[in-house]
């Protein structure tokens, strides 16, 4: 049997009521999850500490290091409460990694534990390892090697490497928005933010038929089946709404200088009207300031008339190859994506539209009556531990 002790983050600042609603929130998230992964587990739950015992520790620490909440995680000793036993848990790990000429730190901790010090604790631990291994040295600035020892009133835990964790909070601790996910980069990383701010999500996908390029729909799939690892052993749902109808409408009738704007108020519009029925209080885009010309101030205010919720926007300030890095690190960047071209954006989009130049642009074609047949017709595709387990059926 091995042990994972979890840390939280921010949970730390919540009212003692909020907090104990959140860490069984997030215990539940963490049972699901290593269910899901097939890791027998068994919780040990403190006030400060989530313990979490089982066969395969780094299986364990493995589903932890992705749940939303944690803060860091790490395989360590559970040991008896006296400073001897504590010293040689942290022998037996530092034994492994220790040679002659090398320096260490021992971290101690300590918390409703009474007749001993951190200091005391450090010390003692300390000298175990010094004492036992010839030619070390103590440094407690640039070690080249750490062990930390917690000294709890259920014990100590000893461990010397912490594995970081996403941070954020708990999944399922905050409301529900509706996430505009394209093929692109961008908005599966806005989706990821929101899901570790502790939203539950549901995808809302526009499938621009013979508009779009021809790896959209997959790549899409793709982004949405990767994010459902994000939530192990919950549904992820995808509404797929067409688009089609808009584009032929639209490029007929319309100004080719506006189809952007045109376009993403289209969007806004069928997602405010099916944000309701999914219980949604926010949409949510992976907009950057300034990225392309529908992403000007002006423009972005333009397009927000159009929706009846508010609009989040996590990726607004962040640089491309910020967005790239997490993207890579989540799970969702596509090394070669294919095709993911749009038939309709017009050679010079403008830039600095003004909302009644956009209305009397969408008063040439049946704007209400093409929205209202999007939102009828939106099919779901319900996504569970990183794959498609249903597809298209009516929502
Ligand atoms: P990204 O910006 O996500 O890399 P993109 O370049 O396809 O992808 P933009 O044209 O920059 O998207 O649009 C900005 C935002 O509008 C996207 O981040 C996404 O939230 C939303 N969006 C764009 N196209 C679609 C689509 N086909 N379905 C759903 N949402 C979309
Ligand atoms: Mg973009």
């Amino acid at each position: 049997m091995g042990t994972v002790l979890v840390r939280f983050g921010e949970l730390f600042l919540k009212s003692e009521n909020v907090r104990r609603l959140y860490l069984r929130k997030l215990q539940h998230n963490m049972d699901l999850a290593l269910t899901a992964s097939g890791v027998e587990h068994e919780f040990e739950v403190h006030r400060d500490r989530l313990l979490v015992h089982g066969p395969d520790a780094a299986a364990i620490a493995r589903v932890a290091a992705r749940t939303f909440g944690l803060v860091d995680v790490a395989v360590c000793t559970q040991t008896g409460p006296t400073i001897p036993q504590m010293g040689a848990a942290a022998f037996a790990l530092a034994r492994r990694h220790l040679r002659a000429g090398m320096s260490f730190a021992v971290r101690a901790r300590r918390q409703d534990v009474e007749g001993m010090t951190s200091q005391q604790i450090g010390a003692e631990v300390g000298s175990v390892i010094y004492d036992a291994i010839p030619g070390l040295r103590v440094d407690l600035s640039y070690p080249d090697y750490e062990v930390f020892v917690e000294a709890r009133p259920y014990g100590g835990l000893v461990y010397d490497e912490r594995v970081p964790a996403p941070g954020g909070l708990p999944f399922g601790t905050q409301e529900r928005v509706l996430s505009l996910l394209s093929a692109g980069i961008d908005s599966p990383v806005a989706t990821w933010q929101v899901m570790r701010r502790g939203c539950l999500v549901t995808h809302l996908t526009f499938d621009g038929g013979r508009w779009q390029g021809a790896d959209v729909r997959d790549a899409v799939r793709r982004h949405h089946a990767a994010l459902s690892t994000w939530c192990m052993g919950h549904p992820l749902d995808l509404l797929v709404a067409d688009m089609e109808p808009f584009f032929e409408a639209m490029t007929a009738a319309a100004d080719p200088h506006y189809r952007c704007l045109l376009c993403k108020r289209f969007m806004f519009r069928v997602a405010s009207g099916v944000a309701g029925r999914e219980g949604a209080l926010a949409l949510v885009t992976g907009d950057n300031l300034g990225q392309v010309a529908s992403q000007t101030l002006a423009n972005l205010g333009v397009i927000e008339a159009a929706a009846d919720l508010p609009v989040l926007r996590p990726l607004l300030t962040y640089e491309k190859n910020e967005a790239v890095a997490l993207a890579r690190r989540i799970g969702t960047f596509d090394e070669d994506a294919g095709d993911l071209s749009c038939a309709a954006v017009p050679k010079r989009p403008a830039t600095q539209a003004k909302l009644a130049m956009i209305e009397k642009e969408e008063a040439k074609f049946d704007l209400d009556g093409l929205v209202e047949e999007a939102v009828a017709g939106v099919r779901r595709v319900r996504a569970k531990n990183g794959v498609i387990v249903r597809e298209d059926k009516r929502a």
